[in-house]
C-alpha cells in the first residue's frame, strides 16, 4: 500500500492483546464492500490476539439480532442503544412504538449476563440540522438517562458536533450551531442527572478540538479512540494529550476502516487504534495494549477473576 499523509508510519505489532469496545457485528446495512463473513471476522479476531468483542445496537431491531449473535458466540457482549440517527430518521409512529418496547426491555431485569451497557445513545447535529429535530434528540437522550441511571450500567455515547455545513439555516444564530454545542449539551445533561463521569465512554472521540479531549478526560470520562485514527491525523490529535489511563479502543466496524475508504472495517483492526496511540503518546505498542486492555476490562466489568 502506498503511504499517504496522515497515516502512522509504523505497523501494528504481532502478539498485541486487544478488546474491541465498540463495533456493530453483525450489521444489517453494509456501508461498503465486505470480503469476509461475520463468522470469519469473529474467528480471525481471536486468532490475531483479540480477547473480547463488544457489539452495540442502535434500535429495537438491531438489539434483537446483535443479542442473538452474542448469545451464540463466546467472549462477546452487547450494549443496548438508541442512536440519535434512530431518533431523527425513524417515522414518528414506528419510533414511538419501538422506543417504548426498547425502554421496557432495557429497564427490566433479565437473564442476559453479557448485556454490558447502554448505548450508543447521544446527539448528532450533523444528521439533525433543524431546531425541532435537535430538540427531539435532546428530549430522547435526557429521557433515556433519567430512566436508566439507577441501573448502574455504563453509558456509550455518540457525540457529533455540527460543522459549518450543518448550520440550521432557519435559525442561523442559534447556539446549537456552535462547533462544540453538542459536547456542552451532553455535559450539562450528565451533570444535571448526576452521572458519574467514569461510567461514561465517549465512543469514536472526535473532539472537536484537543482541548476538549483534555477537558473531558480531566473530569474522569473514558475516551474511546477509533481504528481510523491510524490513518487520520486530525482524529489522533483530539486524543493526543489525553492520559492513556482514560482511553479505550474500538473499531466501529463495519464503519471507519483504519486507512481505506469504501472497505468494511472489522473488529481485529482495533490493533490500529493501539498503534495510533503508541505513535501519538510516544509509547511502546505492547505497553499501550496492556493499559487500554485493563481500562476496557474495568469499564465494562468483563473478564473478571
Ligand atoms: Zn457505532
Amino acid at each position: 500500500m502506498k503511504k499517504k499523509r496522515g497515516i502512522v508510519p509504523i505497523e501494528p505489532e504481532s502478539f498485541l492483546q486487544f478488546i474491541d469496545c465498540h463495533c456493530h457485528i453483525p450489521w444489517n446495512q453494509n456501508p461498503a464492500r465486505m470480503d469476509e463473513t461475520y463468522e470469519n471476522q469473529y474467528d480471525l479476531f481471536f486468532k490475531e490476539g483479540g480477547k473480547y468483542i463488544i457489539s452495540s445496537s442502535v434500535d429495537w431491531e438491531s438489539l434483537q439480532f446483535i443479542r442473538d449473535f452474542v448469545e451464540s458466540h463466546e467472549h462477546m457482549g452487547f450494549t443496548s442503544g438508541w442512536a440519535p440517527q434512530t431518533v431523527t430518521f425513524t417515522n414518528k409512529k414506528k419510533h414511538d412504538e419501538d422506543f417504548s418496547q426498547w425502554m421496557d426491555y432495557i429497564k427490566n431485569p433479565h437473564n442476559y449476563s453479557n448485556y454490558l451497557g447502554i448505548g450508543e445513545i447521544g446527539l448528532d447535529f450533523h444528521h439533525a440540522k433543524k431546531l425541532d429535530k435537535r430538540n427531539h434528540q435532546i428530549e430522547i437522550f435526557k429521557k433515556i438517562i433519567q430512566e436508566t441511571k439507577t441501573l448502574n450500567k455504563p453509558y456509550i455515547l455518540h457525540v457529533r458536533n455540527p460543522t459549518q455545513n450543518d448550520v440550521d439555516t432557519d435559525n442561523p444564530n442559534h447556539e446549537f450551531n456552535d462547533f462544540d454545542s453538542v459536547n456542552k449539551i451532553i455535559l450539562k445533561i450528565l451533570e444535571e442527572e448526576e452521572i458519574e463521569p467514569s461510567r461514561v465512554m465517549w465512543h469514536c472521540f472526535s473532539g472537536p478540538t484537543k482541548e476538549w479531549g483534555n477537558k473531558i478526560a480531566s473530569q474522569g470520562f473514558i475516551i474511546s479512540v477509533i481504528s481510523s485514527a491510524y490513518g487520520n491525523k486530525k482524529m489522533r490529535n483530539f486524543s493526543s494529550e489525553v492520559p492513556i489511563s482514560n482511553i479505550v479502543t474500538e473499531t466501529d466496524a463495519p464503519y471507519q476502516h483504519p486507512y481505506q475508504y469504501g472497505v468494511s472495517n472489522t473488529p481485529r483492526n482495533v490493533k490500529y487504534a493501539i498503534t495510533a496511540l503508541a505513535f501519538s503518546h510516544l509509547m511502546e505498542q505492547q505497553e499501550v495494549a496492556k493499559i487500554v486492555f485493563d481500562n476496557a476490562k474495568n469499564f465494562f466489568k468483563i473478564m473478571q477473576g
